[in-house]
């Protein structure tokens, strides 16, 4: 018999969790969203709220829409109490293999037998995940984009293990969501984060060696490749953190230098310039627009 998702538990309440809680609340689905850290469940769950307010301001979101989505959406402050009546659960903790795979056991623990775990990972080896979960079959990677809200995307990564009713579940789902699907083998960085990273990477080479400034770099691909984003102001966006995490992966998962972070993306993250989330990256963010930075560690 076909899983009807009534219930869906979103583990981190960061940049893509608060973001797919959201796209769930407003699917239908009744969310529970969960964090370690009580201030990262109260941001996640304002995120929300400020989306859905910037709607309403803008015409795009009607107050009625508003109020029904809030009602679909609570903040849990324990994993148990947020997994135990889920139908699915979406985990977006950051990008460390130890910390998901200790989430996937103790997910296996206390989520109902029939619950669908899905991984928003960026670019780890699902089959890795869907093993240390104790349930194999039910396992896949939903991998999001950022704006979750606004993306089309959804990439759907299968383990060796993933069955074919867990894969045409989340193909129903993401089609429920509004998100195009496409169905990707589980190798390291996908088919989306494996050209991403080296993009954005290069693109910091090429600022660290005074090719040209941030701007330009990214104008070059904008106006010269019709990205809709240059893949600069990408890193700041997606958060240098983030995509640090997925080439050091990577470089392991692949065994190949050229995955290897550049020493300024690692000179920011380790001075906590994280992008725009933090205020300045590779550009300032402090005054709500991107400005080339002077102080650049070069
Ligand atoms: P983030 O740092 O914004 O959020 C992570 C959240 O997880 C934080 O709120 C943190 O408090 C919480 N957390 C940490 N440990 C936890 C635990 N043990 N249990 C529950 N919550 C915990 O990170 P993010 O950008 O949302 O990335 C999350 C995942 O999504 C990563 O795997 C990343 O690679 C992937 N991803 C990120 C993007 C992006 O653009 N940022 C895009 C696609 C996929």
């Amino acid at each position: 018999m076909k899983l009807s998702i009534r219930t869906v538990a979103i583990i981190g309440a960061g940049t893509m969790g608060a973001g797919i809680a959201q796209v769930c609340a407003q699917t239908g689905y009744k969310t529970n969203l969960f964090d370690a850290f009580p201030e990262g469940l109260e941001k996640g769950m304002e995120v929300i709220n400020d989306f859905w307010e910037k709607g309403i301001a803008r015409g795009k979101t009607t107050p009625e829409q508003k109020a029904k989505w809030s009602q679909n959406v609570q903040a849990v402050s324990d994993l148990k109490g947020a997994v135990s009546n889920a139908d699915l659960v979406i985990e977006a903790v950051p990008e460390i293999p130890e910390l998901k795979h200790r989430i996937f056991v103790d997910l296996h623990k206390y989520a109902p037998p029939h619950c669908i775990l899905a991984t928003n990972t960026s670019g780890l080896s699902i089959t890795d995940i869907a093993n240390a979960s104790g349930r194999s079959d039910k396992v896949i990677g939903m991998h999001f984009f950022n704006p979750v809200p606004i993306m089309k995307l959804l990439e759907l990564i299968r383990a060796d293990t993933t069955s074919d009713e867990t894969a045409a579940l989340a193909e129903s789902i993401g089609k429920a969501m509004g998100k195009t699907t496409i169905m990707v083998n589980d190798i390291a960085g996908f088919a989306t984060s494996r050209l991403g990273v080296v993009l954005g990477n290069e693109a910091i080479r090429m600022l660290a060696e005074g090719v040209a400034s941030a701007s330009d770099i990214d104008t070059a691909m904008t106006l010269g490749y019709r990205h809709p984003m240059g893949p600069l102001e990408l890193t700041d966006l997606v958060g240098l953190d983030v995509r640090h995490h997925i080439l050091e992966n990577l470089a392991k998962a692949h065994d190949d230098d050229r995955y290897i972070p550049h020493p300024l993306l690692s000179a920011l993250v380790k001075a906590g310039d994280l992008g725009k989330k933090s205020g300045s990256g590779i550009y300032n963010w402090k005054s709500g627009e991107k400005q080339n930075r002077d102080d650049l560690p070069l």
